[in-house]
């Protein structure tokens, strides 16, 4: 007995042993790369051009909605902005996107007690005739409580959903809300309803509703789908609480035109001994139309162009080639992300690593990633090279976003330097996102965040391997 307690021991020592050396074997970051780093922080964080980017898109462009005249402008101005930054290779590649306009809406309380309501039309949604749809309102919180209701409770009814977004750092919130807004008009239709209203999927107490896409199944007939604010679904649930019947009207003259063309508009920054492999940077360049997309994606845009324009600036020249992708139509139904995908005719595997910015203007408060765990220690030393930026480490259980889903699905591992998104969905999709929302100082540190991450990322000694599980998007 005492033989195997000290076999046991020595075998422990031999484990300890062998896996210190493994460690002594991951490729480390030069100097140079660590000073560059350094240099790259340092610029960042006194550096104006994510400002001015997100200044001039939104001055100069504005509201740019998938196949809008701003839709074309954005691509114009985003090719003229790679060049004039000096990318290499700045090309638009073509995407068919839906071109769904939003037209007016308006929403009333009919009885027990009269009132309008400020509204928007959910993206993609069908207009109503122009006298409206009018019906007795059925008020559930979620899906699970629409399923859960007798059947022919819902035929012929409005529903309205109450479900109520929780504030998170991590956005975590709402990926667990947006289902309502997502799947919840063709869930009500395929139980007979006429019209679908919902507490908007934001944290804002202001007045104003959040709109985003909605999904249909063609299963269930189209019915019209509008939000209201946080403080009116709080003043129609206190009318549904009186007990008496409430009759409401929606309004839309929403409507889905032919197909548009736009382009997703890429620019590099050439790799040198490690050319052929890629590191790709999303963000989406198209935005909804109640506001200038000033956080979204307004932020992510100029983070990724000003991450690359410093790594330009550098005397040192990136291994791996840096690719800035601004996506076309991420909001209605990511058609550039897919098209991107569609065409690369198996050279997805030469995209080694990614990094997406699309959760407003910062600051930077984590970092988490979805790696091969082999590489996890390279993931350990960029943090490390983060640090005067205070982050907190994260897991390796990043999601990415929802332009980079298609690539991390085929096992293109993941950098996710997260963005703060505490008062994101104060904004996120509605009439209030505007530059006044954009903080300069949070977005500079973002910038240095990334441009770190990306440049290091860029020039890790060692191999980016595959990841191997599926994961999917959180938004
Ligand atoms: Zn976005």
């Amino acid at each position: 007995m005492r033989t195997s307690k000290i076999l046991t021991l020595v075998a422990a020592l031999f484990t300890l042993l062998a896996s210190a050396s493994a460690a002594d074997k991951i490729p480390a970051y030069s100097k140079a790369d660590l000073t560059a780093a350094d240099k790259l922080r340092e610029r960042a964080l006194a550096d104006p051009s994510a400002y001015q980017l997100i200044t001039s898109l939104t001055t100069e462009v504005g509201p740019r909605p998938a196949g809008s005249a701003g839709d074309k402008a954005a691509v114009a101005w985003a090719l003229r902005e790679m060049q004039r930054l000096g990318f290499a290779n700045v090309r638009a590649m073509e995407v068919v996107v839906p071109h769904w306009v939003r037209g007016e809406a308006e929403f009333s309380v009919l009885s027990p007690w009269p009132q309008s309501m400020p509204t928007l039309a959910l993206g993609g949604s069908v207009g109503t005739p122009p006298e409206g749809v009018e019906a007795e309102a059925l008020m559930v919180k979620d899906l699970e409580a629409l399923k859960a209701l007798p059947s022919g409770a819902v035929k012929d009814r409005i529903v309205f959903f109450d479900n109520r977004m929780e504030r998170t750092r991590d956005g975590s919130g709402y990926g667990r809300a947006v289902t309502v807004r997502v799947s919840g008009p063709s869930a009500a239709a395929a139980l007979g309803a006429q019209g679908v209203v919902i507490r908007s999927i934001g944290t804002s107490d202001e007045r104003f509703a959040h709109t985003g896409a909605l999904r249909y199944v063609a299963e269930a007939p189209r019915i019209p789908a509008v939000a209201i604010s946080n403080p009116d679904a709080d003043a129609l649930v206190r009318q549904f609480e009186s007990g008496k019947s409430v009759r409401v009207r929606i309004r839309s003259s929403s409507r889905e035109l032919a197909q548009a063309n736009s382009a997703n508009v890429i620019g590099e920054i050439a790799g040198t001994d490690r050319g052929s492999e890629i590191v790709i940077l999303a963000a989406h360049l198209d935005s909804w139309d109640p506001g200038v997309g000033a956080i979204d994606d307004g932020a992510g845009v100029a983070i990724m162009m000003t991450v690359a324009k410093l790594i330009n600036g550098l005397d040192q020249k990136p291994r791996r080639t840096i690719r800035v992708v601004l996506f076309a139509n991420e909001e209605f139904g990511t058609s550039g992300s897919r098209a991107y995908v569609e065409g690369l005719h198996g050279e997805a595997e030469r995209h080694v690593l990614g990094f997406e910015a699309d959760f407003g203007a910062g600051p930077v408060w984590r970092l988490s990633s979805r790696v091969n765990p082999a590489q996890i220690p390279a993931v350990d030393q960029i943090f490390r090279a983060l640090g005067p930026l205070k982050l907190e480490r994260g897991n390796n259980e990043a999601g990415g976003g929802a332009d980079l889903d298609g690539l991390a699905r085929l096992g293109m591992p993941i950098l996710d330097p997260g963005l703060d998104g505490t008062r994101y969905f104060d904004v996120h999709h509605t009439v209030n996102d505007t530059l006044a929302k954009v903080d300069p100082a949070a977005l500079r540190q973002a910038v240095a965040a990334f441009s770190v991450s990306v440049w290091l990322g860029a020039q890790y000694p060692g191999g980016w391997e595959r990841v191997a599980t599926q994961k999917t998007s959180r938004r």
